[in-house]
């Protein structure tokens, strides 16, 4: 057998021994684990399979192994998904931690930062939230007004976020700030990472229409963020802002982890389209030959979609996303509002249950998430801006 073919064997095998049955299905609401101990799953099940995930350095399997990580090469990395994804294995650990700040400062922090930060990331103890959007400041991103005085080793921050989701659970924030307010404002802005309690830092949760409460908004009053947590250069936070948000755009970190989790799969429905279509009609057939259609075009486009990120992952000769992760986010965005226009159009009055005995809790559930799930052409930068940046750095065409 080759050395690959023995890779596969042995993860195979240890998959096999090592992930829990209950680990092995579609992610139920609640039980996810993304860092930290503030929020905690409700099934004790997803602590056994991150402790053994981590302890193998898989929850973040290409990480370089002095961090904690796997060191998997590529094509190992490639096996480990396509055996996780065999078994419908759940990610064992999600979070800001593993899909965007981690792999940020594998590239731009200090050899201390890394291995102050990126163990207790793998290992999941810590959850982080992100602080960029500002009252004023969302898709102008740049306009930010958070200010970060320098005062010897500190800096003493004063300011607000907005939106910032998790803020309520999280331990740290990775957060822009306003360093210099005499230059263009790209060039006065810095990266740092601080800790949730520290002193002057408080959260007010915002209610959504469906009930959830997600998101807060962050305020900062006199707080003191040590230096050594300052990333890359003072100044230059822009340039690791960015590439920060080409990370969370690519949703190649979920797939990375055999995602059974996100947006696409939170949106399916307890039976495949045409049997939904089929039970709410009360029919053997779809007779309608508009919505057969809509189906199956429905279910191209997901497929497309699924083979293009994988091939993306598998292609990327870097594994780092480029400007081309808005392709993505804008098209499974776009993705997961048809698909629950659909869910509508099958359900009919059936999908606008709120409350009681008439709704199933599936329809009451796919309401609420309908509301909700117009956000997610908004949240890591709008549809127009996505297609701004396509227009711009992918294809090159004029501002
Ligand atoms: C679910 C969710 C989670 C989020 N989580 C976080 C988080 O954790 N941390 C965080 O910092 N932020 C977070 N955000 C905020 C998010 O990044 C901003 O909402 C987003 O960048 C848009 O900014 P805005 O809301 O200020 O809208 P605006 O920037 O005011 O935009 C309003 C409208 O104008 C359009 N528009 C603006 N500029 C242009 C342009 N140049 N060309 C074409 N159209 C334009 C936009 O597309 C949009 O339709 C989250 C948002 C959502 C919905």
């Amino acid at each position: 057998m080759t050395f690959l073919g023995n890779f596969r064997t042995e993860t195979r095998d240890w998959l096999e021994e090592n992930c829990p049955a209950s680990m092995r299905t579609r992610m139920v609401a609640g039980e996810d684990v993304g860092g930290g101990r503030k929020r905690k799953s409700t099934n004790p099940d997803a602590y056994v399979w991150l402790e053994r995930m981590a302890e193998k350095g898989w929850t973040a399997p290409t990480w370089p192994e002095e961090y904690g990580g796997g060191g998997l090469p590529k094509d190992e990395f490639l096996i480990l998904l396509e055996e996780l994804q065999r078994i419908k294995a759940r990610p064992p650990l999600g979070g800001m931690g593993i899909t965007m700040i981690g792999p940020t400062l594998l590239e731009y922090g200090t050899e201390d930062q890394k291995k102050r930060h990126l163990p207790s990331i793998i290992n999941g103890d810590i959850a982080w939230c992100q602080g960029y959007s500002e009252p004023g400041a969302g898709s102008d991103l740049a306009s930010l007004q958070t200010k970060a005085e320098s005062q010897g080793d500190h800096y003493l921050v004063n300011g607000s976020k907005i939106w910032t989701s998790g803020a309520m659970h999280a331990d740290w924030i990775f957060c822009l700030v306003r360093t210099d307010t005499q230059v263009p404002k790209h060039e006065g802005i810095s990266f740092l990472l601080f800790s949730m309690d520290s002193p002057g830092v408080s959260v007010k949760p915002i209610e959504l229409l469906n009930g959830h409460s997600p998101f807060c908004q962050t305020f900062f009053d006199d707080v003191q963020v040590p230096k050594i947590d300052l990333i890359h250069k003072e100044n230059q936070g822009w340039r690791v802002a960015t590439r920060l948000l080409q990370h969370e755009r690519s949703g190649l970190a979920s797939l990375a982890s055999a995602d059974t989790a996100g947006p696409l799969q939170r949106i399916k429905p307890s039976m495949p389209l045409p049997d939904l279509a089929k039970h709410y009609a009360g029919a053997d057939v779809i007779a309608d030959a508009v919505l057969r259609d809509e189906i199956v075009v429905n279910e191209m486009q997901k497929r497309a979609f699924n083979l293009t990120q994988a091939r993306a992952v598998a292609e990327s000769e870097a594994d780092t996303p480029g400007a081309a992760t808005s392709i993505f986010n804008y098209i499974e965005a776009e993705y997961v509002k048809e698909q629950l226009e659909l869910q509508n159009r099958i359900r009919g009055t059936q999908a606008f249950g709120w409350e009681g005995d008439s709704f199933t809790s599936e329809e009451i559930g796919m309401c609420r998430l309908n509301l909700e799930a117009k956000s997610i052409s908004i949240a890591g930068g709008s549809n127009e801006i996505q297609l701004n940046i396509i227009a711009k750095r992918v294809l090159g065409l004029p501002d």
